[in-house]
């Protein structure tokens, strides 16, 4: 791969890139299928992987068949039933992985190099997700060993009620782009944790880094077959094959609602274990009794992390009348003087949009709300100057229900605010959607922030806090938002079924 992209690099596409440091070292050109690295059944079939930044092909990787898929569920399959891995115990399984989260940070600076070339992502950003993604396999390290089963007072004088939690076998966990690399570590950890086996189908914009990190794991000792990489950019017929093959126990999925809910109506024949982590719509709400200042803290990190581009970002302001002049003049201030550029730059805070359908949602969403009148006050405008992906971070001001803003998830570097009385007209509004991920509000009133806190239709809830991901803590939705947690004892729900066994016909006496 080293030399395929020295290769790249003397056409003159991605020489910024082999100037970073120890770039070639972790990147794969080939999946990965039962502890081997592989290429497609289909004539060797490759895609492009490309800098959103600038269009430099800076990979290529192999576009794997539903053969293909299909081998890497066998090789699953086979390992899951395997001695290399049944026979493990929990803390043998718990030290596999710590030997992973070792290896990723010892390697974090090459895995996120690879995660902003590939994603776009400003380089800090990036070392963020890897710590924060690599806080998933440590945690889930440490859960291993806590899977604990009952044992449960019977109503009989001569029977035991034992209860354990059992992996239910095989996942498959399909991932998106926006966070390469954690999305992966946040359920193959929980899945190897419990004892299954995986096969990932990371998103066909940021397969370098899924790569990366499964190299890491072979590196690990993890047994082979145990995780398999399967990339594509032909992701529908592999899902369906997911959906359909009785040997796939549980799908995992991280991505767009339209998608989840393709995947959940298929894999209802085979009554498959699901958990989805869709889109969201959060409200923001700032109310007269914030603190301001924190308040745009948190608006600044809630929206522009990723360039918009999370599915908990703050997708909807809504500030309450007698501090929307100062809420919305300081928050001008500060998105003014955001940092745009290639996420390579040590100091860009706005990366590109991974994609021509991304940037073409979200420029169309702007000139949507401006046709129905909406006030764009800052941006509002391709950059072209800086790449073709760029959009200039734009606030909007008095966007009408009727616009795209108002409804749907603009995952892009957009400010929607709207205007409130009080709150329960806040309340309304936010929980006027059919998603409900994340929402987060601003109040030093106490009263008001239990309130509010329970009456928002939303699975996470940020008080006086824009950014709330972390290891330890429930990740997930409600309504359209998705089904099952993430992270957190909960994350291991997903991949484990409850056994009860009856001890009968005991004899005590
Ligand atoms: P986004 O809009 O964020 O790209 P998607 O839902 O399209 O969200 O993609 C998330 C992941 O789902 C990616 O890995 C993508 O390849 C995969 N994907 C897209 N369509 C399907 C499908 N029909 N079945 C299974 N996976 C899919």
């Amino acid at each position: 791969m080293w030399r395929q992209l020295s290769g790249v690099a003397r056409t003159g596409s991605s020489l910024s890139l082999c100037r970073m440091r120890g770039f070639s070292a972790l990147v794969q050109d080939k999946a990965l299928v039962d502890g081997a690295w592989v290429d497609s059944s289909n004539a060797k079939a490759t895609f492009e992987v490309r800098n959103p930044a600038n269009g430099a092909v800076i990979g290529k990787v192999p576009n794997m068949t539903v053969a293909d898929a299909q081998k890497a569920i066998d090789a699953a399959k086979q390992a899951y039933e395997s001695k290399e891995w049944r026979s493990l115990t929990a803390k043998d399984r718990s030290n596999l992985l710590k030997k992973w989260h070792k290896l990723i940070e010892q390697h974090s600076q090459e895995i996120a190099e690879i995660m902003t070339a590939e994603s776009g992502k400003p380089i800090n950003e990036s070392k963020g997700e890897v710590a924060y993604g690599n806080a998933f396999v440590e945690w889930f390290a440490e859960e291993a060993r806590r899977i604990y089963g009952e044992i449960v007072p019977s109503a009989s004088p001569n029977r035991e009620i034992i209860v354990m939690k059992q992996p239910i076998g095989v996942a498959a966990l399909i991932t998106p782009w926006n966070f390469p690399m954690a999305m992966i570590t946040r359920k193959a950890g929980a899945a190897l944790a419990a004892g299954c086996t995986v096969v990932v189908k990371p998103s066909e914009d940021t397969p370098l880094t899924a790569l990366a990190v499964a190299k890491l794991a072979v590196d690990a000792g993890i047994p082979k077959g145990v995780i398999n990489v399967v990339t594509t950019n032909k992701a529908a017929p592999i899902g369906d094959l997911f959906c359909k093959s009785p040997d796939v126990r549980g799908i995992s999925f991280t991505g767009s609602t339209e998608v989840g809910k393709l995947l959940f109506r298929n894999s209802a024949d085979g009554i498959k274990r699901i958990c989805l982590e869709l889109g969201g719509n959060a409200p923001f709400i700032v109310f007269d009794s914030a603190d301001i200042e924190k308040a745009v803290d948190g608006a600044m990190a809630s929206k522009f992390r990723n360039c918009g581009q999370t599915c908990v970002s703050a997708n909807r302001f809504f500030v309450q009348d007698s501090v929307y002049d100062k809420f919305v003049g300081q928050l001008k201030k500060r998105v003014e003087a955001l940092k745009i550029g290639d996420g390579q730059g040590c100091d860009v805070q706005i990366g590109p949009l991974i994609n021509e359908m991304q940037f073409n949602k979200v420029s169309g969403f702007v000139e949507d709300a401006r046709s129905k009148k909406a006030n764009i006050i800052l941006g509002g405008q391709p950059l072209p100057d800086k790449g073709s992906l760029f959009y200039a971070p734009t606030i909007v001001t008095d966007v009408p229900p009727s616009a795209q803003l108002y409804s749907e998830e603009v995952f892009g570097p957009v400010v929607s605010i709207i205007r409130f009385r009080d709150e329960e007209e806040a309340v309304k509004k936010a929980n006027d959607t059919r998603r409900g991920l994340a929402g987060y509000f601003y109040s030093e009133n106490l009263q008001q922030v239990f309130r509010v806190a329970k009456r928002l239709e939303v699975g996470m809830v940020g008080v006086n806090e824009g950014i709330i991901s972390a290891a330890e803590a429930p990740f997930g939705g409600v309504k359209e938002s998705g089904v099952g947690r993430e992270g957190s004892k909960h994350g291991i729900d997903d991949y484990v079924d409850i056994k009860y066994i009856c001890m009968g016909n005991l004899k005590y006496d």
